[in-house]
C-alpha cells in the first residue's frame, strides 16, 4: 500500500446510515482523521472507531465560523503533516451544493491525492424516501436541481423562464429563507400556483417531517411547519404520485398516467 497522504471527500448520504456506500463504511473504518460537516448525522458520526481524530468545521446559515478557505488549508495541512488517510465526510454528495469541487481544486493545487467518493445526494434520498419518482413517464422528461440561497444573501439569479416548466421537475436546496420568493418567482413565469411541492425535513433519518403544499402555498406551509434542520423542496407534478400525499389528499389527486399505469 502506498504511504503517500490521500484525502478522500466522502459523501455521507442524506442521513440514514444504511444510506452510505460500501466504500464509505470501509473508509470511515480506516481513516486517521475525519472532518465532518453539521449535516453529517449522529448515526453516521457514531460508526466512526472511538480512537479516529475528528474535526468538525460544521457551519451554521449565515454565520461561518470556519470559512472554507480555512478548511480547505486544514486538509492540506493534514495531508502534508502525514496523515496518511484523511477522510472529508460531507453530507449527500460531495460534489453536489458541498463545495467539495473547491477542496478538490485546493488539494490538486498542492499536488496532494485526493479520491471522491460520491453519496446520494439529498434530492434521490428525500424524493426516494417519499416514493416520489424525479422522473415519470408523463409528468416529467427531466428534473433540475436548484440553490435557494446565493453568496452574502445577494438577489438570487435563476432561470426563472427556464423554471416555469411543468414537464421538468425542481428540487431546491438551501431553500428555506427564500422559498417563498423563489415560487413567486417561477409562478410570475407561468408555472401554475397549483403545481404540487413536497417540502422535507431530516430526510431519511428518525427525524424525517414531510409537509405537501402547492407553488403557491409553500412559504406559508413552510413557515407554519417551524422545521428545524435542513429542508428540500420537490416541486412538479411528480409529487402527486407519492404514497403519502395520495394518502392525504385522496386518489383523485393521482395523476392521469398513474391511474392508467394501475389500471394496467
Ligand atoms: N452535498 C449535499 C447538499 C449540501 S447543501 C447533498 O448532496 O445532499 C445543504 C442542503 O441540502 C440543505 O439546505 C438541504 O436543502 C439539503 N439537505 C441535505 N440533507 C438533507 C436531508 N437529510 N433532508 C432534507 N434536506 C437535506
Amino acid at each position: 500500500m502506498s504511504s503517500e497522504p490521500i484525502v478522500y471527500l466522502v459523501g455521507a448520504g442524506p442521513g440514514d446510515p444504511e444510506l452510505l456506500t460500501v466504500k464509505a463504511r470501509r473508509l470511515l473504518g480506516e481513516a486517521d482523521v475525519v472532518v465532518y460537516d453539521r449535516l453529517v448525522s449522529d448515526d453516521i458520526m457514531a460508526l466512526i472507531p472511538p480512537g479516529t481524530a475528528r474535526i468538525n468545521v460544521g457551519k451554521q446559515p449565515n454565520s461561518h465560523p470556519c470559512p472554507q478557505r480555512e478548511i480547505n488549508a486544514l486538509l492540506v495541512n493534514l495531508a502534508k503533516d502525514g496523515k496518511r488517510r484523511v477522510v472529508r465526510l460531507k453530507g449527500g454528495d460531495p460534489l453536489t451544493f458541498g463545495r467539495g469541487s473547491e477542496e478538490m481544486l485546493a488539494l490538486a493545487a498542492h499536488d496532494i491525492r485526493c479520491e471522491v467518493v460520491p453519496g446520494i445526494t439529498a434530492a434521490s434520498g428525500c424524493a426516494a424516501a417519499l416514493g416520489i419518482p424525479l422522473t415519470h413517464r408523463g409528468l416529467a422528461t427531466g428534473v433540475r436541481y436548484l440553490t435557494g440561497h446565493c453568496r452574502e444573501d445577494a438577489e438570487l439569479e435563476l432561470d426563472w423562464r427556464g423554471l416555469a416548466d411543468p414537464d421538468t421537475s425542481l428540487v431546491v436546496y438551501m431553500g428555506k429563507a427564500n422559498i417563498g420568493g423563489i415560487a413567486d418567482r417561477i409562478i410570475n413565469h407561468g408555472l401554475d400556483p397549483a403545481t404540487p411541492v413536497a417540502a422535507v425535513c431530516n430526510g431519511t433519518t428518525a427525524a424525517e417531517r414531510t409537509v405537501f403544499s402547492t407553488l403557491g402555498d409553500v412559504a406559508r406551509a413552510t413557515e407554519a411547519a417551524g422545521f428545524e434542520g435542513p429542508v428540500l423542496f420537490i416541486i412538479g407534478r411528480v409529487v402527486n404520485v407519492a404514497g403519502a400525499f395520495r394518502r392525504e389528499f385522496g386518489e383523485p389527486d393521482a395523476p392521469e398516467p398513474v391511474r392508467k399505469a394501475r389500471l394496467g
